[in-house]
């Protein structure tokens, strides 16, 4: 069975017993931004099984694409080094929302992987959980499984937790039985085997099934759910491995092309030699995540979600040099993956391009950094060949990230091939180097437009290592009473500040917004005991200083004294409404366009907002629209927007934090409205979306290969917009003296009788030429014995002319005539010569002749020809040159 068939058999299995099939979610998930990536099949249904939301089923099934980098439970350092280990895989999972519970899941369950998987059942055990004596039995009487076959475990293995409080409750597990022939390390020391408990291979775990059972509080009371639930998870490639009769996941036909094709690109054999091996299943399995994560908007950069997909893209850059693979050559993997996983999920197969591109770029970036690093390894290691101790120095590896940019984990991997030992020692001395040079950083980067030298630098670079962060107070209040720390005024520290001057302020606290984020610095009024300012924009210096340009209005403002301040409050109400206007469109497009989308810029201003986002194609005029009404609906419900203070640490599962840095702060602050939009904020927002009482998108176009730019406006200004576009539409309907409503089709029964008019214009204009055609004939001119007449008809198109030219050549059976005509700028002319001339004038000649004086050019038959030009200014004495031809012709 191949795994595709398994993965639609398992959905079609769950569909016909009632469960709703629902599509992958998304790598990067939706609605909860603590979150690294997707990681399971429940991530899409937790609002569900909170019963925060109620769906349209209560049975569901899925494959659920998920990566699991870093943690301690995926190392990526091992995956690739095991037969099971990855960090892009399938969960394939039923679930139950208050409807069935273990009864039917282990029925199910059992069902399946007996029946229509076929597999035997002397080859299963279950275990449950120790005290779980209701799924014990039901194993006993569904499976029919004997009392030595059900394992009870502990609450290590199997009990389960959404987190320190919510839903949770105890698991049971399906194991299979590869062999007793496998090694076992129990066995090895002298123990026995503990089977499904064991560590070693003998047997596999293959489904684990989550009875949601109870709900846990903050003191860790457990107390009954009153519609228990279930969520299960089995992966596909093990079940697939287990199915093929394969002792290793990537020895599958999910894995094989891949593998297959690493291994042409290579010149190398799979299972030829170990090492290759290695490099071969990583660059298989790393390929895979790669063309997943930036197929769901994930690019590699040095922050958080673009972090992992770089380290994993170089991890395999590296293994495929090891192969000795100079060249890129992971981009060309990615197509091995879409051709095998892109019938069950097209997005890959449409996003290709994107993944190929993307891919490549980062193959050529890294090879640089790759050759320089590896350089300065090879001379690390060789400097060091004759140490008792080869322990990696903490400061070498900082060196290599720092100057050169080559990733530490990357270097300590190298060198423990190398035989080197990574002790803490040496993470902690990289973590004191990189902290020390954040210091810098802070120190020195980030004061804003100075130049170096420039005196105001280095007074905030002094500032900001006397000053502690002052302490905003805008999310709750609007005016505080504060204590000024500091006045900075043309390069100095000052005392105090005048009447006229404008100095910088800095506060303890205060309840001005600092520009950051996109949004916009407040302004407001800071009032002390002997004069007051005017605070005319707030922004950040030395790092985290909240500086205030104030313009000193009245008397002074001291050092040191206690002042007044409050923010522009009208000014705030429109920052706000943008702010969280922003993010109502962010999630809008998300949903519209596709998950692709990412920010890419924004400003929030508080007449407008500005927001740039990835996104390949153009935006269609429907797409806008939907985009528009669907951020309309979420503003009528008025859904409360709530910030909340979170731990990152705590949030981010295991590893992730590492991978953070600490760029956001321990302590991050998480915005969400509803189930709509959740994003990392530190701006100021509304109490809920009724406040922006009306969003409307003002333009929309493209900004740069790949990045669209949306304008928008929210509340008055929305309103405002509105009404100047209800005031043209009204002065136009007030022309036409019709109701606006009117216009669209009057606008079109108009241009259509303005083109009818103009045809109409042309045949008048043709038939008066027509008409002057005798008076024309009249001028004819002898020249050589021939009857020549050139004559300029203004405002004839080429149609008029010729039409015209038809009734000369009535009147005139023997003779040579060129007529021109110039309209809005454009020449047109045509020539004729009866046929008795003909050979010796050809009127296609005559017309090039002429038409090369006034910028063009043009050709035709002996007897008939005609052309055009762009300099009108020239046609009179073009039209002039045409005796002077006919006589040189003559004269042959
Ligand atoms: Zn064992
Ligand atoms: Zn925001």
């Amino acid at each position: 069975m191949t795994g595709s068939e398994i993965r639609a058999r398992f959905l079609e299995y769950f569909r016909r017993r009632g469960h709703t099939v629902v599509r992958s979610s998304p790598l990067v998930p939706a609605q909860d931004p603590t979150l690294l990536f997707t990681n399971a099949g429940m991530v899409q249904f937790k609002s569900a099984f909170l019963g925060e939301e109620r769906r349209e089923y209560v049975r569901a099934a899925s494959a659920q694409k998920c990566v699991r980098a870093g943690g301690k439970h995926n190392d990526l350092e091992n995956v690739g080094r095991t037969a099971r280990h990855h960090t892009f895989f399938e969960m394939l999972g039923n679930f139950s929302f208050g409807d069935y519970f273990k009864e039917d899941a282990i029925r199910f369950c059992w069902e399946l992987l007996t029946k229509e998987f076929g597999l035997p059942k002397d080859r299963l055990k279950a275990t449950v959980f120790t005290d779980d004596d209701d799924a014990f039995a039901l194993w006993k009487q569904i499976a029919g499984l004997s009392d030595d076959r059900i394992l009870r475990l502990g609450e290590k293995d199997n009990f389960w937790a959404m987190g320190d409080t919510g839903p949770c409750g105890p698991c049971s597990e399906v194991h299979f039985h590869q062999g007793d022939h496998l090694p076992c390390a129990e066995e090895k020391a002298g123990r026995v085997c503990l089977g499904p408990a064991c560590e070693c291979d003998r047997w596999l775990e293959i489904w684990n099934l989550v009875f949601m059972q109870f709900n846990r509080d903050a003191s860790g009371r457990m107390t009954p759910l009153p519609k228990p639930s279930i969520d299960t998870g089995m992966g596909l490639e093990r079940i697939a491995a287990v199915l093929q009769g394969k002792m290793s996941d990537y020895d599958t036909d999910l894995f094989a092309p891949l593998i297959a094709r690493v291994s042409t690109l290579a010149g190398k054999t799979y299972r030829a030699r170990e090492e290759d091996d290695v490099s071969m299943q990583v660059i298989a399995d790393h390929a895979r995540a790669a063309t997943f994560l930036i197929t769901d908007g994930v690019t590699p950069s040095n922050e958080w979600r673009g972090y992992v997909l770089r380290r994993i893209m170089r991890r395999a850059m590296r293994h495929g040099r090891m192969l000795g693979l100079e060249a890129p050559f992971l981009w060309d993997v990615t197509g091995s993956v879409v051709a095998v996983m892109g019938d069950a999920y097209p997005e890959i197969r449409e996003a290709h391009p994107r993944v190929v591109e993307t891919v490549r770029q980062e193959e050529e970036r890294f090879a640089e950094t790759l050759d320089l690093g590896m350089a300065k390894i090879r001379e690390y290691v060789d400097a060091h060949r004759g140490d008792a101790q080869r322990v990696v120095d903490g400061r070498f590896l900082f060196t290599l990230y720092d100057t050169h940019g080559f990733p530490s984990d990357l270097a300590q991997e190298v060198l423990q091939d190398a035989g080197f030992t990574v002790t803490p020692e040496t993470q902690q001395t990289f973590d004191a180097e990189m902290e020390a040079q954040r210091e810098r950083a802070r120190a020195g980067a980030s004061f804003g437009a100075g130049e170096p030298g420039d005196p105001t630098v280095a007074i905030y670079q002094q500032l900001g290592s006397q000053l502690a962060k002052p302490q905003f107070l805008g999310y709750a209040s609007l005016a505080a009473p504060a204590r000024v720390l500091a006045l900075v005024a043309d390069g100095q520290r000052r005392r105090e500040a005048r009447q006229g001057e404008t100095v910088e302020i800095i506060l303890d606290r205060t309840p001005a917004y600092a520009e950051s984020g996109g949004q916009q610095g407040d302004t407001g009024l800071m009032v002390g005991r002997e004069g007051q300012g005017t605070i005319q924009d707030t922004y950040y210096r030395g790092g985290q200083l909240i500086v205030h340009r104030v313009a000193v209005t009245q008397g002074h403002l001291r050092e040191g004294e206690e002042v007044a301040v409050s923010v522009e409050s009208h000014r705030r109400q429109g920052l706000r409404q943008h702010h969280t206007g922003t993010h109502l469109l962010h999630a809008a497009l998300r949903r519209v366009l596709g998950t692709h989308v990412a920010q890419a810029g924004s400003l929030v201003a508080p007449d407008h907002l500005r927001f740039d986002f990835s996104h390949g194609a153009s935006v269609k005029d429907g797409e806008v629209e939907a985009v528009e009404s669907l951020v309309n609906e979420q503003v009528q419900a008025n859904i409360v927007v709530s910030p909340a203070e979170m731990d990152l640490k705590e949030a981010l599962k295991s590893g992730a934090m590492a991978l953070f840095g600490e760029k956001y702060g321990d302590r991050v602050r998480v915005i969400r409205i509803g189930d709509f939009s959740t994003e990392l904020c530190g701006g100021t927002h509304l109490d809920a979306t009724g406040q922006i009482g009306l969003f409307k998108v003002t333009d929309e176009g493209a900004v740069a290969s790949g990045v669209r730019r949306i304008e928008a406006v929210t509340g008055e200004h929305a309103l405002a917009h509105v009404g100047r576009e209800e005031a043209a539409l009204r002065e136009s309907a007030g022309l036409l003296k019709i109701p606006p409503l009117e216009l669209p089709r009057r606008l079109a029964a108009l241009l259509e009788d303005q083109k009818r008019l103009e045809k109409q214009l042309a045949q008048l204009e043709t038939k008066l030429a027509r008409g002057q055609a005798q008076d024309l004939v009249a001028a004819a001119r002898e020249v050589a014995g021939v009857p020549v007449l050139a004559a300029r008809l203004d405002g004839l198109d080429p149609d008029g002319l010729r039409s015209v030219m038809d009734t000369l050549r009535d009147r005139l059976p023997s003779g040579v005539i060129v007529l021109g005509s110039a309209v809005d700028g454009k020449v047109s002319l045509v020539a004729a010569v009866s046929k008795d001339l003909m050979k010796r004038f050809p009127a296609g000649r005559l017309v090039q002749e002429v038409a090369k004086m006034v910028g063009g050019g043009g050709g035709g038959r002996p007897d008939l020809a005609q052309a055009g030009g762009k300099d009108a200014s020239k046609l009179d004495e073009a039209l002039a040159t045409v005796a002077a031809w006919v006589e040189r012709m003559a004269q042959g």
